[in-house]
């Protein structure tokens, strides 16, 4: 059975996050393959390129700084070297999950909650998606639910909770139709493929699991 943890203090949480960058590097290809048919190709390219800024960022984090500066200085880092609509998406996510995490000192199960609660407020207010318009909401919405019914327990739970949450609404976005960004434009052509967007965000989440419990 995967250890449980509690929580992680925020050397911890930076090894962790630093594990999920170097997992979504290796998950270009994928989700290249991903965005082909239905966006235009990028987003395997986007993602590499985010994560591995989000990594010189962690790295270059003070020894002193707190879960919301860590938070937020991997979304400063996507914003300024992504672009296209996931930048902003990934930007924000980060950026407005971190706000409330100011002070903190440990990752647990309810600062995850918070961080996934807040970000999606954020990415909704700046994108203007909610779920069934296939895109990375589809995702992060329910694995936001699921990380709330979980905030009393072990990180290890919520990570693992959430990202089978994220799972769960990623392959719901293979029979949607998409209504906003670029699959827009497809119509019913965008039906049998997934939305990269939450697919990297599920395998976000995954990654993110597997390095605290695995
Ligand atoms: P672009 O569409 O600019 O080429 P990417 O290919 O990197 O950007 O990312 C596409 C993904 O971004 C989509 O699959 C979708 O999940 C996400 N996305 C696009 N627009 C929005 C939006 N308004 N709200 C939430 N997610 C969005
Ligand atoms: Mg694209």
């Amino acid at each position: 059975m995967a250890p449980v943890v509690a929580a992680l203090d925020v050397p911890s949480a930076s090894r962790s996050l630093d594990a999920v960058c170097e997992a979504m590097a290796a998950s270009i290809e994928e989700l290249t393959h991903a965005d082909q048919p239905i966006g235009d190709g990028d987003h395997g390219i986007t993602i590499g390129r985010g994560f591995r800024a989000a990594q010189k960022a962690i790295a270059a984090l003070p020894p002193d700084a707190d879960l919301g500066q860590l938070l937020d200085s991997i979304g400063m880092a996507m914003l300024t070297s992504m672009g296209g609509a996931s930048g902003a998406i990934y930007g924000t996510l980060f950026r407005r999950g971190a706000r409330a995490l100011r002070g903190r000192a440990h990752l647990d199960a309810d600062a995850f909650a918070v961080f996934l609660e807040d970000g999606l407020a954020g990415v909704r207010e700046r994108g203007g998606a909610s779920v069934g318009d296939k895109t990375l909401v589809d995702a992060l919405q329910p694995a936001a639910e699921a990380a709330r019914r979980l905030a009393g327990g072990s990180l290890s739970a919520a990570l693992a909770a959430a990202a089978e949450g994220a799972g769960e609404g990623l392959e719901r976005t293979r029979d949607m139709r998409a209504t906003i960004g670029r699959a827009r434009a497809l119509g019913d052509l965008a039906i049998g493929h997934l939305d990269p967007g939450a697919l990297s965000f599920t395998l976000m989440l995954r990654a993110w699991s597997r390095s605290v419990s695995g």
